[in-house]
């Protein structure tokens, strides 16, 4: 077909994809891949991106991350060309089946499936959540091309609207991220956390962005120096390899920073080192070591970091040998050492594991594989709440691993802090269920035993043992909390059931039928949540039945009193409507203030000028949060029809309380400087200042009132340039510290 019709952009995009694919296309793919390529040019036909770019380059970038950063094949090609033709046009995936196969078409389906998977509301998100990893069971690659559709979205939010821009990061760090992480896809997981970062803090973004570039000079040279003693012994040795350096991600950068309370400076794992071997498979092991040998000749390692990942992989697949060295100018410095395989599998992840499967490397891939069938399973189990699943699902994704072995000598592999507990529900969940305690290494321990490293465990175990709430607190598998929640969710059903018995005798009496409705009042009295909740106290005699008439008499007056309680659920989003339906849709900060009942977070305590947005709380009106909150990515990603549009007008008398630390060299008169520049500056307030000295180092911390942002700029860089200052940085104080 003539292509005289395409955009020139659309155009240089096809190419390069036909290009880049076309070392693994066999006979007859390009003519699928072009026939896709129509379909989706053809039905996009005339549609626009938010950048005026013709809508079908983005299918086209997406196939292009497909290939390039995920490695995958053909059938994901054409399905990342087509991903979006069902959704945004008439196709249906009945013409996609005819044109492109089955397989084509099933996936398309998946991907379709799982589009709204973040629209509104908390259940329904964790629910689409659940569909989504449900997927998986039928073919992986529903996920790969969604991660690679996500991160072109990433990389192109510029033009859209600021909130949009928000809710879709925090949606990526929230899911996306861990997702990509627990695939082993590193490379793309570290780019979506940067970009995260990029949306949401995007001062501490462009700050290390524009730091790392000016420091790239001085890098470059250091490690030419560093591995030149390495790379001579290396060829000595007759090993084929090449070195490269790695400069940590931006995200795990600010991460440090933050964490350790440290400026970028101070940030010693800037790059690490990487030895990339171009061996044989079955030498790898040996040369690895080999390696490792050279570069310590040369450099002190640092006993305690040494990581052994090559003859025990990562759950995730990743395979490699860390150490820390010291260099000869003192700093520390990460060297990893790996195959060509094993660094392709460490950046690419679970496509790659394919690559290398023909040639007979099935270890991992078996744990990829070990690891989706255990999802599969927990997804397929109904009894637990999308949401609890989606909050455990997170928390198994980071966690490192420790190897322990059954009495037989068969390894398993659990996340760190798993406990004999654990393990027991690894073996059979009855076992885990009558667990009395463990033979670790042949010594008796409790079930909270906390397991290690190389310990060989045999279960002890008794019918008569049950599990107890206290249970939850020792275990950190999923598979077992799920285990213990539902054997203790199945012994307050009971309970609970008997509860109801007695509630509805007693309505009876008082001559009220057991509805929702007729209940709200006892749930306020008695402080519970649901009916369940209330079942359950009563069965299990925490209320006495004799109360409960009690409980109706004290409903009315009192408590609907108080200012801004939302008694009940649908009340509670007629309000939320309300405030999201107002003209601009947007919060004013300032002006409406005598209309709606706002108040600002404690938690990020956000001055004006910073990005803000409102949380609807059921029962303390609406609070404002910086968009940098720890806790905006959790209130956004699961709370997204609470959130409301926020900027800030100009205040008149308003001032905000703001904390500054500082770190300088304790000199004499230095506080009398600070609070010299303070006084200087008009209309500063201060309201506290706590300070501490030791070995020659001060540190001062200091809460203050400022009117805006810009403000408070100035007045850090003032304080900055007092003679001896090492650092002054804005911080989170929270309010108990404050009242000190
Ligand atoms: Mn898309």
């Amino acid at each position: 077909m003539a292509a005289k019709e395409y955009d020139k952009t659309v155009l240089r995009l096809y190419k390069q994809l036909l290009r880049n694919s076309k070392p693994f296309l066999k006979d007859g793919d390009t003519k699928v891949i072009k026939k896709a390529f129509e379909v989706a040019h053809e039905a996009h036909e005339g549609m626009k991106r938010k950048s005026g770019e013709p809508y079908i380059t983005h299918p086209l970038e997406v196939a292009l991350i497909v290939v390039n950063e995920i490695g995958l094949g053909t059938t994901s090609i054409v399905c990342a060309l087509l991903h979006d033709v069902v959704e945004d046009t008439e196709w249906e995936v009945e013409d996609i089946e005819r044109e492109f196969g089955e397989k084509v078409a099933q996936i398309i389906e998946g991907l379709t499936k799982i589009k709204g998977v973040f629209e509104f509301g908390t259940t329904e998100q964790a629910e689409n959540f659940r569909k989504m990893l449900l997927t998986l069971s039928d073919d992986v690659r529903v996920i790969l091309i969604k991660l690679a559709d996500r991160l072109h979205n990433m990389r192109t939010m510029e033009s859209m609207p600021r909130h949009k821009q928000l809710r879709t990061a925090s949606e990526t760090m929230y899911l996306y991220a861990p997702l990509a992480h627990r695939l082993g896809l590193y490379a793309l997981k570290s780019e979506l956390e940067d970009l995260y970062l990029k949306y949401s803090d995007n001062e501490i973004y462009d700050s290390i962005t524009s730091k790392l570039a000016k420091s790239k000079d001085v890098r470059e040279r250091f490690i030419r120096i560093f591995s030149s003693p390495i790379k001579k012994d290396l060829s000595n040795m007759g090993l084929k390899f090449s070195i490269k350096a790695r400069t940590k991600s931006i995200y795990s950068i600010a991460q440090k920073m933050r964490k350790q309370e440290i400026p970028f400076e101070q940030v010693y794992d800037l790059f690490a080192i990487r030895i990339i071997l171009d061996i044989p498979m079955e030498d790898e092991k040996a040369a690895c070591w080999k390696t490792y040998s050279a570069v310590t000749d040369h450099y002190q390692p640092n006993p305690k970091r040494l990581r052994d990942w090559v003859s025990t992989a990562k759950a995730n697949g990743y395979e490699s040998l860390h150490t820390t060295v010291m260099s000869k100018t003192g700093q520390w410095v990460e060297v990893q050492i790996r195959t060509q395989r094993m660094d392709d599998i460490a950046e690419r992840g679970f496509a790659a594991h394919w690559k290398y499967k023909d040639v007979g490397v099935t270890k991992n891939s078996d744990r990829i594989q070990e690891w989706l069938d255990e999802v599969r399973k927990s997804l397929e189990n109904k009894d637990l709440s999308a949401l609890d699943f989606m909050d455990e699902f997170r928390n198994n994704l980071f966690e490192e691993e420790v190897f322990i072995f059954t009495p037989n000598g068969e390894l398993k592999v659990f996340p760190r802090g798993s406990t004999s507990l654990d393990f027991a529900f690894s073996i059979h969940t009855q076992l885990g269920l009558n667990c009395l305690g463990a033979k670790v290494n042949g010594k008796l321990h409790p079930l909270s035993y906390e397991l290690k490293s190389g310990d060989q465990v045999e279960i002890l175990s008794s019918d008569k043992q049950k599990p107890s709430r206290d249970w939850l607190r020792f275990v950190k598998t999923s598979r077992a909390k799920h285990k213990i929640k539902v054997a203790l969710k199945e012994a307050e059903k009971t309970i609970a059931s008997e509860g109801k018995e007695i509630l509805v005798r007693k309505l009876r009496q008082l001559k009220l039928d057991h509805t929702e409705e007729n209940l709200i009042p006892l749930f306020r009295y008695y402080n519970v949540n649901n009916s369940f909740e209330l079942h359950y106290k009563i069965g299990k005699g925490l209320i006495e039945p004799k109360q409960i008439k009690e409980a109706f008499k004290a409903k009315s007056a009192s408590k609907k009193a108080e200012m801004g309680q939302i008694s009940d659920a649908s009340s509670f989003k007629t309000e939320v409507k309300k405030i999201r339906d107002t003209d601009t849709d947007m919060l004013l900060i300032g002006e409406d203030m005598e209309h709606i009942d706002y108040t600002l977070a404690v938690c990020c305590n956000p001055i004006e000028g910073d990005d803000v947005f409102g949380f609807v709380t059921v029962s303390d009106g609406i609070k404002i949060h910086r968009t940098n909150c720890p806790n905006a990515l959790k209130l956004m990603s699961n709370y997204g029809y609470r959130i409301v549009k926020a900027k800030w007008t100009k205040q008149q008398e308003l001032a905000f309380l703001a904390g500054v630390q500082l770190t300088g060299a304790d000199r004499v008169g230095l506080i009398s400087d600070v609070t010299e520049v303070i006084s200087n500056n008009h209309k500063v307030n201060m309201r506290t200042i706590t300070v501490s000295a030791e070995d020659g180092m001060f540190h001062g911390k200091i809460l203050l009132f400022v009117n805006d942002t810009k403000h408070l700029h100035t007045l850090i860089e003032n304080m900055s340039n007092i003679d001896g200052m090492i650092s002054v940085e804005r911080f989170d104080y929270n309010e108990q510290e404050s009242e000190v």
